[in-house]
């Protein structure tokens, strides 16, 4: 498959280190909130192509890290008076829970930065023996300017590196602008075990940087280079950069990582979704309007580069296009038992070449809107020849066979929700009903849509003839 690559800049033949094997890493949350629905939007892409990648047939190893230690933990710990551990381990579970709502289940291992302190600590040693780092008062920094390709991902040039970025480590000792943070050491408040969490290192008792975790757990698992780093775009700079320059300044090996994927920003009134800003919605609020599958459609429907402005249409455009699929899906469940429609031949070859087409699209550089493209000109060829009575049987299960391979990798629908059985006495209504619509006996048609309905179902007329449905 194609895939673009933020380091390269250009989009390029995915070829693993190791034929087969794919070591994949995300930077994982924060754990002192709960997600909302821009942090979802990154993890759901990741898991949806993690998914792609196995249905490719690589062997995936996706790791993602917590950062369970980190001064906005310690922040909020400190505001609602708790431990920052136990702060931690609170919204640890709160993400777990609604990664589990989002059905993601593709992540083989989550790392704690507090339990890769060992590791964590020999990083920062490396570089200080390889003298890319330097100690002052309050810790040890990273020197940026030892490290000739310091800004290589992002195009940030070491002067103006800092600028119009947040989570900035502020040292008056600091050599460079950009030099930032890998060992923060603890106040005497803090070692004395008041305040945030410490511990012992040869510099004295003291906490991780953020970047420096990453690298550290990625080395640990997957060695010196791996083949696929993501996260969203705010996160090029400056946290990858840096763990750029920390590994490949350990190792002597470049690149640390060989292709680099960067998801576009989910906008609300075209800004982005922040804890900051405080224009989020959490993941758990959203989900109690919106079903997983309808925000898994939602996010299905744009390209994972590009931004998505969350508006109430695009929600209720994804909603309605699960419905189809799912409606379809009970269509063509009856037509697989074979006993509510009389099936044509199959003639033409026409949803093979369209389901080739859907996969194409994905190959290039996971392109999910064009692949939605294609999905609904099947379903919508689908309907036209259940409508006409014209869809053969063998189609009918070749058509469910591919949605179940799709929902695979996507998960927008739902293969477990029985279709409803519309009992015959409905059906018989509904088609008198539909005899006096033909007659243009207006009156009558409308008596009998009534008493169809005190039995608590209602029918509407579609393109493809009269729907019944229960009633919500
Ligand atoms: P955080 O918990 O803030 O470290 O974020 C977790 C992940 O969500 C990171 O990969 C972020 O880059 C990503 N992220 C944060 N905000 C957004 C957004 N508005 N749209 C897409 N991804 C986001």
């Amino acid at each position: 498959m194609q895939i673009y690559n933020t380091l390269s800049g250009k989009v390029e033949t995915l070829s693993p280190i190791k034929k087969n094997k794919i070591n994949l890493f995300v930077c994982g949350p924060t754990v002192y909130d709960y997600t909302h629905i821009g942090n979802a939007r990154t993890f759901v892409v990741f898991d949806m192509f993690v998914n792609y990648l196995k249905h490719l047939g690589f062997d995936v190893f996706y790791l993602q890290n917590i950062t369970d230690i980190d001064d906005k933990i310690i922040k909020r710990a400190k505001e609602e008076n708790i431990a920052p551990k136990d702060l931690a381990i609170q919204f640890e579970k709160e993400y777990m829970a609604d990664m589990q709502d989002l059905q993601i289940k593709s992540v083989k291992k989550y790392a704690r930065a507090t339990e890769h302190i060992k590791e964590i600590i020999s990083q920062v040693e490396r570089l200080l023996q390889k003298d890319f780092a330097y100690q002052s008062s309050d810790g040890i920094y990273y020197d940026v300017s030892k490290f000739k390709e310091y800004g290589k991902l992002s195009g940030r040039t070491v002067e103006g590196a800092e600028d119009g970025t947040s989570r900035i480590d502020e040292s008056v000792e600091k050599k460079n602008k950009a030099d930032f943070c890998l060992w923060k050491l603890a106040s005497p408040a803090e070692a004395s075990g008041g305040g945030g969490p410490s511990w012992p290192s040869p510099w004295g008792r003291g906490r991780p940087g953020w970047h420096i975790e990453d690298t550290a757990i990625t080395e640990k698992y997957f060695g010196p280079q791996y083949d696929i780093h993501g996260g969203a775009r705010d996160l090029i700079f400056p946290h990858h950069e840096a763990e750029i320059s920390q590994m490949e300044a350990i190792s002597g090996k470049s690149p640390l990582v060989k292709y680099w994927m960067h998801t576009g920003f989910l906008t609300i009134n075209g800004q982005k979704m922040s804890k900051s800003l405080g224009n989020f919605i959490t993941t758990r609020d959203f989900l109690k309007e919106t079903s997983p599958q309808a925000l898994r459609m939602f996010i299905f429907s744009s390209h994972y580069r590009s931004p998505i402005d969350l508006k109430d249409s695009s929600i209720q455009e994804a909603k309605a296009n699960v419905e189809k699929l799912q409606d379809l899906i009970s269509k063509l469940t009856i037509a697989e038992g074979g006993s509510l429609l009389p099936f044509g031949r199959k003639e033409v070859p026409s949803f093979l070449s369209l389901q080739e087409k859907f996969w194409q699209e994905l190959e290039d550089d996971f392109n999910t809107p064009k692949a939605k493209a294609v999905l609904f000109e099947i379903t919508n060829l689908a309907n036209e020849k259940i409508a006409k009575n014209e869809l053969a049987k063998t189609e009918a299960e070749e058509i469910l066979d591919f949605l179940k391979e799709v929902n695979k990798i996507f998960l927008f629908l739902d293969f477990k929700a029985k279709p409803e059985k519309i009992p015959e006495n409905i059906k018989e209504l509904a088609k008198q009903r539909e005899g006096y619509r033909q007659a243009k006996e207006w009156q009558k048609a409308d008596q009998v849509r009534q008493q169809i309905e005190s039995f608590g179902y209602s029918v509407e007329d579609t393109a493809e003839g009269p729907k019944i449905e229960k009633s919500k």
